[in-house]
């Protein structure tokens, strides 16, 4: 097997310009079907080069982050080829989403799974007969059968692709004993190649996939495992409620996820947080699965937008704009906080991750592993927990700590996306005396209490405990008694995982160590930060920049209205990075939807008149200027409609509907109950967003050659002028429809 590409650059779109050296000629029709279908300008980074293997059937296998884009790895190849290309998938829900969103951009693709009725499964067999379908998603031991084997032998089987391909490795951390069945793959398919893809970074999960498949000649392309969008914090839990409350108001009406580890605690936080006048519901493994679908599917369909779950939740979850992930108690391991935090930002917008930890977590974790008989597994469990408490209380940036761990290395100094980097800790000015301090506490008290009891004792508690041992006596009791206590714990903390001090015997006894001496001498310096509680979140640069969020807000909901139409979530019509977009350029006319990221020939043709009257409206209430950043010579064209009201939408995808089956102006307003200048109000949005220049449905052509005449001499920006140079003899909803044609003509010359 062979490595080709191990990049470590940030995820960064690699847009269609970049010139970098690529020989391959799969490029160009690659991107075209990108740009057709998508509607995305260029490749993320090792795209290119994935899609090019899947073109020359190389076997590969591709590794990158959750968000990274692997998915179009093999979806554009699939649509760039001929044939049918098989899509291997765990989870049933995935592949439906999958299929949905591949629906939604116009492409032909379908799944097999259990829960299809026998008319189902024999209306796909026939589309797969008839050569109909690109692709096609199935469960490992679905596509292993004889009877599937033997249908698809003859089905024109272009290429196999494997996703989550780490379920096949019993390393990794979601083996499938289903996945195992594919070994054979390379047998039953002779010559058709095989691609697996996965967010797995450990070589040894790497190494197993490409063996348990067989993949002699397989390429392997690693990405960075960096996600520069989510930005990660971590707080000491002092009053979780309260601090999730403060996160969760800078994310007002935005979706998240808020993990806790047992199901106690994720019934008692959705509780509370609903007592406090948040919507969020809950999801763990004791409910019982209805109620759990039920809760599942409100989060994607954006009825609630806060779920609070055990791990149990996100596997199978696709959507991909959740603003943030807040662990509410520390995970095992960094494993699973990179998996679930990752579950954020997948539209590589930013996103919020905090992590709120306390000293019991890893209590209760040791607790919970109690149970596991195997000691080489308790001892890696124990490894893991150490890894992850060491990352909750390290003073380094935290992309830095979470790509070294999977063993890259950040290229950049400043990520400006985590606490550190965007300095809401400050180094002390003193941390020797600061260290001293605490360190001599923890001597006088004996080495025999806790992080908590010395806090007190810095602070000058005069509790119970402290005056019987005498402990309001010592020198040090009351020397620290302006800092908060979790600012004095995290000092502690800091302190410990700097090997300052250590925590011994059963109830964690704080003792110092020898390089504690050392700092007691004044013989060694520690690194102490203080913490500044974040109020917002600020990355470096604004990802809200130039958007209007009161417009974003009306697309949203827009947004929203068509999912319900459609029965699709709502981030599989349009990706908050498009709605942000929008919100952003404000386009009203149908030549200009093709420059957003997101938009491709079907979603405007679908969506086009819905969105451009959404954004003409909103903004003619507002004032607010449109068509901003994008072409000047659209820009300046006179809109006709900006003379009249618009009417409301809502309705307007029954006004659509009508002209999609080609009934005049007449026959709409009669079927709807409407005058005809109302509903041609909507058809003229309706040509423009389609960009119709043939309107012979609408408007006779010797009607519009008069009305073209006349336009011809008086211009076409007001219809007034016009209906009176044409004595009144030709109605409003003509001329509209006629001078819309125009205009479009004009601008397609141009
Ligand atoms: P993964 O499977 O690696 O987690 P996905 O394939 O789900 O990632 O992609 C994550 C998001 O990024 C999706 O919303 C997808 O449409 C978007 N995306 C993928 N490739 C591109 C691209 N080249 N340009 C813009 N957006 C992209
Ligand atoms: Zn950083």
């Amino acid at each position: 097997m062979t490595k080709r590409g191990s990049q470590i650059s940030a995820s960064e779109d690699d847009s269609a310009s970049d010139d970098r050296a690529d020989t391959s000629h799969f490029a160009k029709p690659l991107l075209s079907n990108l740009k057709q279908y998508w509607g995305y300008p260029g490749f993320r980074a090792l795209q290119r080069e994935a899609m090019s293997l899947v073109m020359s059937d190389q076997d590969s296998l591709v590794v990158l982050p959750t968000g990274g884009g692997k998915s179009l790895c093999y979806q554009v190849p699939a649509i760039s080829r001929d044939g049918l290309a098989l899509i291997v998938s765990p989870l049933i829900s995935l592949m439906k989403d999958q299929v949905d969103s591949l629906q939604s951009v116009g492409i032909s693709a379908a799944c097999i799974n259990s829960m299809q009725t026998n008319r189902e499964k024999i209306e796909v067999a026939d589309k797969i007969r008839r050569r109909e379908l690109k692709l096609l998603y199935i469960a490992p031991e679905r596509l292993v059968q004889t009877k599937t084997v033997q249908f698809l032998q003859s089905a024109g089987v272009s290429f196999v692709a494997i996703d989550e391909a780490h379920c096949i490795s019993q390393w990794g951390h979601d083996f499938r004993p289903e996945y195992r069945q594919l070994r054979n793959l390379k047998t039953i398919f002779p010559g058709i190649s095989v691609h697996g893809y996965t967010a797995t970074a450990t070589e040894q999960v790497r190494a197993d996939i490409v063996e348990q498949l067989g993949l002699t000649n397989c390429d392997i392309l690693v990405g960075s495992f960096d996600r520069p969008n989510l930005q990660y914090r971590v707080e000491r839990r002092t009053d979780a409620i309260g601090q999730i409350q403060r996160i969760l108001n800078r994310h007002k009406g935005e979706s998240g996820v808020i993990y806790c580890i047992s199901r106690k605690h994720v019934d008692a936080t959705s509780e509370a947080l609903n007592r406090l006048g948040f919507c969020t519901l809950p999801y763990h493994a004791g409910m019982p699965d209805e109620d759990r679908r039920k809760n599942q599917e409100a989060f994607i369909d954006e009825d609630v937008n806060i779920i609070v779950a055990t791990v149990a939740f996100g596997m199978g979850i696709d959507k991909s704009n959740v603003r943030f992930v807040i662990h509410a108690e520390m995970p095992r391991s960094l494993e699973n906080y990179q998996q679930e935090s990752g579950r954020a930002g997948r539209d590589g917008l930013e996103a919020d991750c905090v992590l709120l930890y306390a000293a019991n977590d890893v209590d209760t974790w040791e607790f919970l592993m109690q149970d596991t008989e195997d000691p080489a597994v308790l001892d890696a469990g124990r490894e893991s927990l150490q890894a992850m408490k060491q990352y909750c209380v390290s003073t380094r940036c935290r992309h830095a700590q979470l790509v070294e761990h999977f063993g890259q290395i950040l290229e950049a100094s400043n990520c400006g996306a985590c606490d550190f980097c965007l300095k809401e800790m400050e180094p002390v000015s003193d941390p020797l005396i600061v260290g001293q301090k605490i360190l001599s506490s923890v001597v006088r008290q004996g080495e025999r209490f806790g992080a908590a009891y010395t806090a007190q004792v810095l602070r000058g508690s005069r509790a119970k405990r402290i005056v019987e041992n005498g402990h309001d006596k010592l020198t040090t009791h009351g020397l620290m008694k302006d800092e908060s206590e979790p600012q004095l714990r995290n000092w502690i903390d800091q302190l410990l995982s700097q090997g300052f001090l250590r925590q011994a015997g059963e109830f964690n006894c704080l003792e110092v160590t020898p390089s504690g001496r050392l700092l007691l001498k004044g013989q060694q310096t520690p690194t102490l930060l203080r913490t500044r509680v974040a109020d917002s979140a600020q990355p470096f640069e604004d990802p809200w920049s130039g958007v209007d969020r009161d417009l974003f807000e009306e697309l949203r909901a827009m947004r929203t209205r068509l999912a319900i139409q459609k029965h699709v979530p709502p981030y599989i019509i349009f990706g908050d990075a498009t709605l942000r977009d929008l919100a952003r350029h404000r386009p009203t006319k149908g030549g200009m939807l093709t420059k957003i990221s997101g938009i491709g020939a079907q979603k405007q043709k679908e969506f086009g008149a819905v969105v451009l009257f959404t954004i003409q409206q909103w903004c003619e209430a507002n004032n607010v200027e449109t068509n901003v950043g994008l072409d000047e010579a659209v820009k300046t064209r006179p809109a006709l409609r900006q003379a009249t009201k618009a009417p409301s939408e809502g309705k307007a995808q029954e006004y659509f509907d009508l002209f999609e089956q080609g009934l005049s102006m007449e026959d709409a307003a009669h079927q709807l109950g409407r005058s005809m200048d109302t509903v041609s109000k909507y058809l003229g949005m309706y040509v423009e967003a389609h960009r119709i220049t043939e309107i012979s449905p609408w408007v006779p052509p010797a009607m519009e050659k008069r009305i073209n005449e006349a336009i011809g001499q008086i211009g076409s920006e007001r219809l007034k002028p016009l209906f009176e140079h044409l004595k009144s003899e030709i109605s409003y909803a003509h001329l509209r429809i006629a001078a819309t044609a125009w205009n479009l003509r004009q601008a397609d010359d141009e």
